[in-house]
């Protein structure tokens, strides 16, 4: 298990092995930057060839601490991290929304550095895309990418299997980690794993919050004061919504789900639908399915948020 050197790393510097300072405290690798492809590949198969596990976070920077936490397991419980930060545009389907995301990579990889990842994998558009940023194949990823926010953001999915099956074949991962924040998502990769035969762990994480409930998220750095202040009612509704359907059924938990959402100015319901957690397919009974999952996106102002809660 690596540990960060400092809280800098500095690009280009490598420091395999452990090293011995003047004060004669033994210190555990470095973490170092890589851009390319190719030096990923190598450092992982220096790695792989040593025997070591190998913990995959991908993300798209602007990091807070919901990444950190995926960060923390994958160190927990592989030899070494790598995190991708690359901000993907095939999974983009509004170009404001990717002109407009945030990019803090300086401080991503401080943040990185010091939660113990091994590497930042931080590459250029070129470097992932070669022949030009855009969809080469269609991949099978069932219906689970249909719905929600399959059927309001068409193709992200394809774009995120996309750039998650090329960073799967560049860094070999024996454990990949994702956030159940982006609950459908984990849903998806699992059957692109599965339909495209790789070997590779998906470990799901629970949603890290802010202390009044907001979800914790890149996007939230977008809203203004007042935006943020609003934004804890989505959390709010959801659990009063989980409250609610003790006594209610499924229709009328959704109906006031985005009741309260939309009764406060300044927020607008995309669509919130109450799903099997399985096939992400609607229900109507709470009895129908073993686990069922409310999940939810909201536009605060222009800036689009998404969560979710576990209903039964
Ligand atoms: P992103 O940079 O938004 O693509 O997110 C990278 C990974 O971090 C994804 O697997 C997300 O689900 C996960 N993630 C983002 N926000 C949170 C959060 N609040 N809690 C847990 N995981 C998160």
């Amino acid at each position: 298990m690596h540990r960060a050197l400092s809280e800098f790393a500095c690009e280009g510097i490598f420091m395999n092995g452990r090293i011995r300072k003047r004060t004669d405290r033994i210190i555990e690798k470095a973490m170092i930057i890589l851009r390319t492809v190719s030096e990923l590949e190598s450092y992982v198969g220096r790695e792989r060839n040593n025997g070591r596990s190998i913990g995959l976070v991908p993300t798209m920077g602007a990091l807070h601490a919901g990444h950190l936490s995926l960060v923390e397991r994958a160190v927990k419980e592989n030899d070494d991290v790598i995190v991708s930060v690359f901000v993907n545009p095939t999974q983009f389907n509004n170009p404001d929304d990717l002109s407009s995301y945030p990019r803090t990579e300086e401080a991503d990889c401080a943040l990185l550095a010091r939660a113990g990842a091994s590497v930042a994998f931080v590459p250029s558009v070129e470097e992932m895309y070669p022949s030009g940023a855009k969809r080469e194949r269609e991949f099978e990823l069932g219906t689970a990418a249909e719905v929600m926010e399959g059927k309001y953001r068409p193709g992200h999915f394809q774009g995120v299997a996309q750039i998650v099956c090329r960073l799967f074949e560049i860094a070999r991962p024996t454990r990949a980690y994702f956030g159940e924040k982006d609950f459908q998502q984990i849903a998806v990769i699992k059957n692109m794993v599965e339909s495209e035969g790789l070997d590779v762990d998906i470990v799901p994480c629970p949603i890290k919050r802010a202390d009044d409930g907001l979800a914790l998220s890149s996007r939230n750095t977008l809203l203004s004061l007042e935006q943020r202040a609003i934004a804890p009612e989505i959390y709010k509704a959801l659990v009063a919504g989980v409250e609610y359907s003790r006594s209610h059924g499924v229709k009328e938990t959704h109906d006031k789900v985005v009741e309260l959402v939309n009764s406060h100015e300044g927020l607008d319901t995309e669509y919130f639908e109450i799903v099997d957690a399985r096939t992400l397919l609607p229900v109507e009974e709470w009895t129908e399915s073993p686990e069922v999952m409310g999940c939810i996106t909201v536009f605060c102002g222009k800036v689009r948020l998404i969560d979710n809660i576990k209903f039964r």
